[in-house]
């Protein structure tokens, strides 16, 4: 029966692999395009000092508006595009945008920096040193008012030359936060060997808070406390609801980062929250 039924499911199953095939195929052959053709666009989220709700920074988050499918999130896209290699490309354009906005918000909020996301693919690379310095230098930006978030699977898959990159990164100011925190494999020996700045706790941890789920408020505390020890800033990913942002509080978080405080937004949506954010550092 199990037999029969095995069957079964790969018969129906099939048509649908192949036109999924398919239409991966022509999303890749888009999105080789995607670049050229001005067809991603970036979005920016505050991230705000607990405390105060002064904005502090602003992570740089990539669209793709597709000329048939509309505008695509990164779950849609990105996976595709680690695949091809043609992520490299994408987090380049990134990052160079996100230095020139960063540049336009120092204008009026000295203090304001961006965050950009680092593929695992991009962190293999020794032109990432390159790239990043010469963004910054193109938008005339000092290297502290940029951070590079790496996710603790992206660190996994480097060697000894993606820590020795990252600690030359460092030392030249650029700020390294480990992303989704506390999703990974490796966390704890993981902090004893990345120059980070900053921790970012996963989403899946704050979401659970105000459920007055005992395990994930002991787990955000733990992971804020270690933080401290390391000296690394903490940032609570995803706060959505006023109950989220008394519990992150409460446990001593500095900063936060949710619909909260603000949704992803486009570039002038997000510059009146900007002006006069960072005056009183
Ligand atoms: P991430 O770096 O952890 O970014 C945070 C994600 O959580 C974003 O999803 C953001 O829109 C979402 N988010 C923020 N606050 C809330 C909230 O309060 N509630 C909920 N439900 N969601 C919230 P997004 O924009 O879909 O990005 C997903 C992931 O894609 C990012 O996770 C990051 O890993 C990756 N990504 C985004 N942009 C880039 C990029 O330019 N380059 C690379 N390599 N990866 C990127
Ligand atoms: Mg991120
Ligand atoms: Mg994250
Ligand atoms: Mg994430």
């Amino acid at each position: 029966a199990a037999k029969a039924a095995g069957k079964a499911a790969y018969r129906t199953c099939t048509p649908e692999l192949r036109e999924s095939a398919v239409s991966r195929a022509e999303l890749i052959a888009d999105l080789r395009r995607a670049v050229d053709e001005g067809q991603l666009l970036m979005e920016f989220q505050p991230i705000v000092d607990l405390d105060t709700g002064v904005v502090r920074s602003a992570e740089a988050l990539v669209r793709w508006r597709h000329p048939r499918l509309g505008v695509l999130t990164p779950a849609r896209f990105l996976p595709l595009a680690e695949e091809t290699g043609l992520i490299v490309a994408i987090d380049r354009w990134v990052i160079h945008e996100a230095c020139r906005a960063a540049a336009t918000w120092r204008a009026n909020a000295p203090e304001v920096t961006v965050a950009v996301n680092i593929a695992a693919a991009h962190l293999c690379r020794p032109d990432l040193i390159a790239t990043v310095t010469g963004a910054v230098a193109a938008a005339g930006l000092p290297p502290r008012a940029l951070t590079l978030e790496l996710t603790e699977s992206a660190l996994i898959e480097g060697s000894e030359s993606v820590l020795d990159r990252l600690s030359q990164l460092r030392d030249l100011g650029i700020r390294i936060a480990i992303d989704d925190f506390g999703t990974g494999y490796s966390s704890l020996s993981y902090l004893h060997r990345i120059p980070a700045t900053e921790l970012k706790i996963d989403r899946s941890f704050v979401s659970r808070l105000d459920a007055g789920d005992t395990r994930a408020y002991a787990t955000v505390e733990m992971v804020n406390r270690l933080a401290g020890a390391f000296d690394l800033a903490v940032v609570a990913e995803g706060v959505e609801t006023v109950a989220q942002h008394a519990a992150v509080t409460a446990i001593g978080c500095r900063q936060g980062q949710g619909w909260r405080y603000g949704r992803p937004t486009a570039l002038p949506d997000l510059l009146p929250a900007l002006s006069g954010a960072g005056a009183d550092r």
